[in-house]
């Protein structure tokens, strides 16, 4: 009785955009499509009381509510923009409703959180799942003082499944389409956990619903972030709203939501002073042309250079005078930020990525399978636990790594650390000063960045021949 009363509410709007009766079974298909989509998402109440007075008025503000939070008209019809919204895959936590009862902002009151992969889907293998979990997970890791880690067993804060229609909440998965996954907020129990319909066809690349967009949307309500009428955010409703997939980058909005909850991410105990200094307080990110700037991290990329800072890296081209910025995310999501050092082996088309003990291989956007590998792998002592800067000499394929004071030599071709090193950077680099924060070769010249200055270093002639600012490199 109530569905019909619905059904005949929604005819006006309905029949305006659709005159001919012809058109009267696509009419019931829209109808019953916009009623379940508002009642799952938009909390309308399926109550005969409430319909009889009230309906018309209720439904329009409801289809309006939702045309807006979707960043549609809001013209309270259902006209043939909003029919298209409702038929795309999203995310099956309302955008209103439920959670909104809940006393309070949820949110974990501890930084260290576990999670673990309960069962996994025949669509990939495993390893595909736990990387993609994992790079979801380092998301939201590099943009809050939150650390996750992972459990083989026991109950972890966020518990992740696949399962298929009813499994055991009061939200049952839809088949193929509509609905993808949801996740239940910070708390005790159940909450925190991620439920993925496993009725998708989930893959690594776009050809199917991708787990890593979903599961680091759905991590997003785990830590306590709810639905963004932002259509750039991570946190918006809908799945193909969501960014390319190798573009991906958090929206700003995404990073105001969850630093509102847990804050920013500790600064880097091993930063210098400058740098510190160099990042304007509360927005974070640094500004070229800042005479305190300095750089975690340089590197050449396919004739470009990469100068890395924080979460950033200015890209610059010979040909492309104005450098670009972009988050290190946005072209390969699973490495860290506040690099420690970075070097290209143009002969291996491979640019090597140090933080802490652990160095990653990267060839143009990919990250290579089998890393992080431990440092000591490289033939450094078990005292030396991070590596400040490095380079490598592309003619005489000899890579140098600078730790505080002194400097390995490792053999590109021989693949091994070179006898009778360290060396004092100060007995070899004569003029430069120790605590490097990076190197990059160029011009026959060595620059070593350390803080604000530049050391431009003729290997030949064994001399400083300039020194400049830092930032010389970004066009100030
Ligand atoms: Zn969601
Ligand atoms: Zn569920």
């Amino acid at each position: 009785m109530m569905h019909l009363a619905f059904l005949v509410l929604l005819c006006l709007p309905v029949c305006s955009a659709y005159p001919l009766s012809g058109a009267a079974k696509q009419e019931d298909s829209n109808r019953d499509l916009a009623q379940q989509y508002l009642e799952n998402y938009y909390n309308l109440k399926t109550d005969v009381k409430q319909f009889r007075r009230k309906e018309s008025n209720l439904i329009v503000k409801k289809i309006q509510r939702m045309q807006k939070f979707l960043g549609l008209a809001a013209t309270g019809k259902l006209d043939s923009d909003t029919l298209e919204v409702m038929r795309k895959p999203r995310c099956g936590v309302p955008d209103v409703g439920h959670f909104t009862t809940f006393p309070g902002i949820p949110k974990w009151r501890k930084t260290h959180l576990t999670y673990r992969i309960v069962n996994y889907t025949p669509d990939l293998p495993r390893d595909a799942v736990d990387s993609a979990v994992e790079k979801a997970v380092k998301v939201w890791e590099e943009v809050t003082p939150l650390t996750f880690s992972r459990l083989y067993e026991g109950e972890a804060d966020i518990m992740i499944s696949f399962a298929v229609k009813e499994h055991g909440d009061f939200y049952s998965f839809d088949g193929s389409g509509q609905s993808l996954a949801h996740a239940y907020p910070p708390g005790p129990g159940f909450y925190g956990d991620i439920h993925f319909d496993d009725d998708e066809k989930w893959t690594e690349d776009a050809s199917g619903t991708n787990l890593f967009l979903v599961a680091a949307h759905e991590l997003g309500h785990s830590l306590g972030l709810f639905h963004s009428a932002n259509t750039e955010a991570l946190m918006y409703p809908l799945y193909n709203s969501f960014t390319e997939l190798a573009r991906f980058r958090l929206s700003q909005d995404d990073v105001n939501g969850i630093q509102s909850l847990y804050g920013s991410p500790p600064a880097s105990t091993e930063e210098p002073l400058v740098s510190t200094k160099s990042v304007p307080s509360g927005s974070g990110t640094p500004a070229k042309c800042d005479p305190a700037l300095s750089f975690d991290a340089i590197s050449t990329l396919r004739g470009e250079y990469l100068f890395f800072k924080d979460r950033y890296f200015w890209r610059r081209s010979h040909w492309n005078s104005e450098p670009e910025f972009h988050l290190i995310s946005t072209f390969w999501p699973s490495l860290p930020s506040y690099l420690d050092a970075a070097y290209e082996v143009n002969s291996r088309d491979t640019v090597f990525i140090f933080k802490g003990n652990e160095f990653w291989a990267i060839r143009g956007n990919e990250v290579q399978a089998g890393y992080p590998r431990g440092i000591h792998t490289l033939g450094f002592p078990p005292t030396i636990r991070k590596i400040d800067a490095a380079v490598s000499d592309k003619e005489k394929k000899k890579t140098y790594f600078f730790v505080e004071d002194k400097y390995w030599r490792f053999d590109e071709n021989s693949q091994s650390m070179e006898q009778g090193f360290p060396r004092l950077i100060a007995d070899d680099f004569p003029g430069v000063e120790p605590k490097v924060d990076a190197v990059l070769q160029a011009f026959g010249f060595f620059y070593f960045f350390s803080g604000s200055s530049q050391f431009e270093f003729d290997p030949n002639a064994r001399m400083v021949t300039r020194i400049l600012k830092s930032n010389s490199w970004l066009h100030c």
